[in-house]
């Protein structure tokens, strides 16, 4: 069986439902249909999604929902257009439901949950309603009984059709999981069936290589595994919701992601194990504005506990570091340049506590993340990534390898950023 996953802009309106339809009807396997709210239509548009939270704020504030109106009307169209019973009864309800301040989860949960009532009969699919089987622990975690339960739901040999981004706590509320967590619900279902792919469906023929809006035409990702993957979210490539690997990574259940818009298109397979003979990298990522805080101290290795006291320092000011360097006699911190309002007080009260020989704020500094398995199995390709730096004049400021050894962080001057990604990509480009 198939657990097929259609995201916001699969369900934004009746013609894109069409074409989710004819997926759907071309594959008999495709039975477990998870999707999302409507999405964007257009740049202008809304989001049904921040239009529900919008009408959570508005009963908060003493408006009522009157966001509702545009909700109503975007469904009703829908139905007309699909040829479906208007839905009024259950917008009643769920409108109602929101007045009554029944809290931003259930409001937002209910763009989820119109989307699946509405298509279940144009799907001729059973509707299952993810609160009664997705329970979610008070941090957040799916209990493993959710899969049993979802399990012993589907029997039958007909389609199903199931609502993301929700399930239940323990007292039975609905509680959402964060943005883009309809994935997540996909990755569940796909788990307790034990499919045989998850198919996540969305407007992107797959993953690309770099980011489209800074490199043009980059290719599609053919396959990459579930650790590339992780990895390529945490330097900020994110077309997969990134807590949606760990239920199907266990068992070894590939996601292929799809373009509903093209559906002829194979679309990025993501697997436990490639071979990355013929493509050692999956992707250049890469993040702007961070900051470099430089500190020196001779014999720094003789004062016991100076990084973690450094490290206290840092967060009692609201600095996080993502990235460290450690020598002999120094160490250096990157975060976000956002964390450095007090970046003045941090450095004084480091100065004074810790005494260091030298303390310094560095400009900012743009990350780039090579992230392929090719990394530790090949030889040379870190080489081939410097090379294209040096051949390009571009300055390496700051190296981080081995804290995943699939993943290669290079900072340079922020001025240089995009002709760093575009050197990196032009020898790693096509995959
Ligand atoms: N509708 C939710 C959101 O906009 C969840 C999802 O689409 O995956 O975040």
């Amino acid at each position: 069986m198939i657990v097929s996953k259609f995201g916001g802009s699969s369900v934004a309106d009746a013609s894109q439902i069409q074409k989710v339809k004819k997926i759907i009807e071309s594959n008999s396997q495709r039975r477990i249909i998870v999707v999302s709210a409507p999405g964007k239509r257009n740049n202008n548009d809304e989001k049904i999604t921040d239009l529900l939270y919008r009408c959570n704020d508005e009963v908060k504030n003493g408006f009522g929902a009157k966001s509702f109106k545009i909700i109503r009307e975007r469904y009703t169209e829908i139905c007309k257009n699909l040829g479906l019973d208007e839905m009024s009864e259950i917008l009643d309800e769920v409108e109602s439901g929101i007045e009554s301040r029944k809290g931003p989860d259930y409001a937002a949960s209910r763009g989820e949950y119109l989307s699946a009532r509405m298509l279940s009969s144009f799907f001729k699919a059973e509707f299952i309603d993810t609160a009664e089987v997705i329970r979610l622990t008070d941090d957040g975690r799916v209990e493993e009984s959710s899969y049993k339960a979802l399990n012993d739901r589907i029997k039958g040999t007909g389609k199903y059709i199931l609502p993301g981004f929700y399930g239940s706590n323990s007292k039975g509320e609905i509680k959402t999981f964060s943005r883009g967590g309809s994935d997540i619900t996909g990755a569940i279902a796909a788990r307790a069936i034990e499919a045989d792919v998850y198919e996540n469906w969305t407007d992107v023929s797959g993953l690309l290589m770099s980011d489209p809006r800074l490199i043009d035409n980059p290719g599609v990702v053919t396959e990459l595994t579930y650790k590339e993957i992780r990895e390529l979210a945490s330097i900020g490539a994110n077309v997969f919701h990134e807590e949606a690997i760990t239920p199907v990574k266990d068992y070894n259940i590939p996601i292929n992601i799809r373009n509903t818009n093209r559906p002829e298109d194979d679309g990025t397979m993501i697997v436990t194990n490639r071979d990355t003979s013929q493509f050692p990298i999956v992707g250049i990522s890469g993040k702007t504005g961070y900051r470099n805080i430089f500190i020196e101290k001779l014999m720094m290795n003789r004062y016991p506990g100076f990084r973690e006291k450094l490290l206290v320092l840092l967060n009692q000011n609201n600095i996080f570091p993502e990235f460290e360097s450690t020598g002999f006699d120094s160490i250096s911190f990157l975060a976000p340049l956002n964390q450095f309002e007090r970046g003045r007080v941090v450095i004084e009260t480091i100065k004074e506590k810790l005494q260091p020989e030298l303390i310094e704020l560095r400009p900012s500094l743009s990350l780039i993340g090579v992230v392929g398995s090719g990394l530790p199995e090949q030889i040379g390709v870190a080489a081939d990534v410097f090379t294209a730096l040096k051949n390009e004049n571009i300055n390496v400021r700051f190296i981080n390898y081995g804290g995943s050894d699939i993943t290669l962080i290079i900072g340079v001057d922020t001025d240089f950023y995009l002709d760093a990604l575009k050197a990196i990509h032009n020898i790693f480009g096509e995959n």
